[in-house]
């Protein structure tokens, strides 16, 4: 099933002449191996790939499922006997590879670890798998969307369940529990419930702070499904919305959907970003603008490509990104709306459907 993802590894490693590259990183042995049950987080696994072999190394704890995995597959499994990186070097070494390239990702003592017990040269290479991961297959794309549902259902919950006196925390475990009732594996990342003054801060953790009349509300909370996120945000207004709720709000809301109307295959994620900026500009908010609008999401929240200012991605056919501008005023408040859109040839595919127009609680 996932053949193909290990097939356009390797003719990256023929492209760069590298022999071997070790992959350790846990979304990107989910993504190559595409092996369910058999990665965990932090589990003790690593995959080499060659220019025409892949192995797969994990401990005795995962060796029968794993094996049961990979049948019918083109990887080899490897159970550690003592130590897996001594091992791997062990089989480097038989297969005579004299450079090795390692993830950007790898650990330093890792690093340390494979460089002094490998006879050879060790290269840091940064993003090839990042670069394959950021086109989404079509299966990728529909466990986003399922995720992006269980997103948008757990926020018309919350409009719902959300009243004045109630803390940050009461409505980020709300949220989370709705997810995780309605079919999600677990949460994206943790929830910002963030009010008042808090909103003003772009990934305010959750508090105690009891949310009242005359705050907004920043939700940005994302379901996980088959191990992919969703990622949306909406902002509310507790109480009545005064004139300068309103105009902070109608300037983020008509950059969220201009910088959407930039969206489409081959466009430089940067130009997306600017589009949407000179929206707040025009209204004297862009220096409240502080962060880039949007980024790739996939199996990881945060992934390829990267929409900001100094991005040098490319919108690509496929991909999954954000457009998420916001508006932040120390001491008052902030406002961010994020949506989740598939990048196509003229444009793009909404992934979040939940209402944008401002609504009061
Ligand atoms: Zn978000
Ligand atoms: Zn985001």
């Amino acid at each position: 099933m996932t053949e193909h993802r290990l097939a356009a590894l390797q003719r990256r490693l023929r492209a760069e002449d590298m022999p071997a590259i070790v992959v350790s990183n846990t979304s990107n042995l989910r993504y190559l191996t595409g092996f369910e049950g058999v990665i965990d987080d932090g589990i003790n696994a690593a995959c080499l790939v060659t220019q025409d072999a892949a192995l797969f190394y994990t401990d005795h704890r995962y060796s029968d499922v794993a094996v049961a995995a990979s049948e019918g597959t083109p990887w080899e499994i490897r159970v550690q006997r003592e130590s897996l990186y001594v091992e791997l070097c062990e089989d480097l070494k038989a297969m005579g590879v004299a450079v090795l390239a390692l993830e950007t990702s790898v650990p330093y003592g890792r690093f340390s670890f494979i460089s002094e017990q490998f006879f050879g040269s060790v290269r840091v290479v940064d993003g090839w798998l990042d670069e394959i991961r950021q086109v989404k297959e079509e299966e990728e794309i529909v466990r986003i969307a399922e995720a992006a549902a269980v997103t948008d259902r757990a926020f018309e919950h919350i409009v719902a369940f959300v009243r004045p006196g109630q803390t940050e925390r009461d409505i980020a475990l709300e949220l989370e529990f709705f997810m995780r009732r309605n079919g999600s594996d677990g949460i994206a990342f943790d929830c910002i419930v963030a009010g008042g003054p808090n909103s003003a801060h772009p990934h305010a953790t959750v508090s105690d702070r009891v949310v009242g009349p005359g705050e907004f509300l920043k939700l940005d909370f994302g379901a996980r499904v088959g191990g992919y996120c969703a990622d949306m945000t909406r902002t509310l207004v507790i109480g009545t919305a005064t004139d300068r709720h309103r105009e902070i709000y109608g300037a983020v809301l008509a950059a969220n959907e201009a910088g959407l109307a930039a969206v489409r295959a081959g466009v430089p994620a940067w130009e997306v970003h600017e589009v949407a900026r000179a929206v707040l500009e025009e209204r004297g908010l862009a220096a409240h603008f502080t962060h880039g609008l949007g980024h790739g999401v996939g199996l990881d929240v945060h992934e390829r490509p990267t929409v900001s200012p100094k991005s040098h991605h490319t919108l690509l056919e496929h991909s999954v990104v954000t457009i998420e501008p916001g508006v932040y005023v120390e001491g008052f408040g902030g406002v961010r709306i994020e949506d989740l859109v598939v990048v196509e040839e003229g444009g793009y595919r909404l992934l979040s459907h939940s209402p944008k127009q401002l609504i009061e609680i």
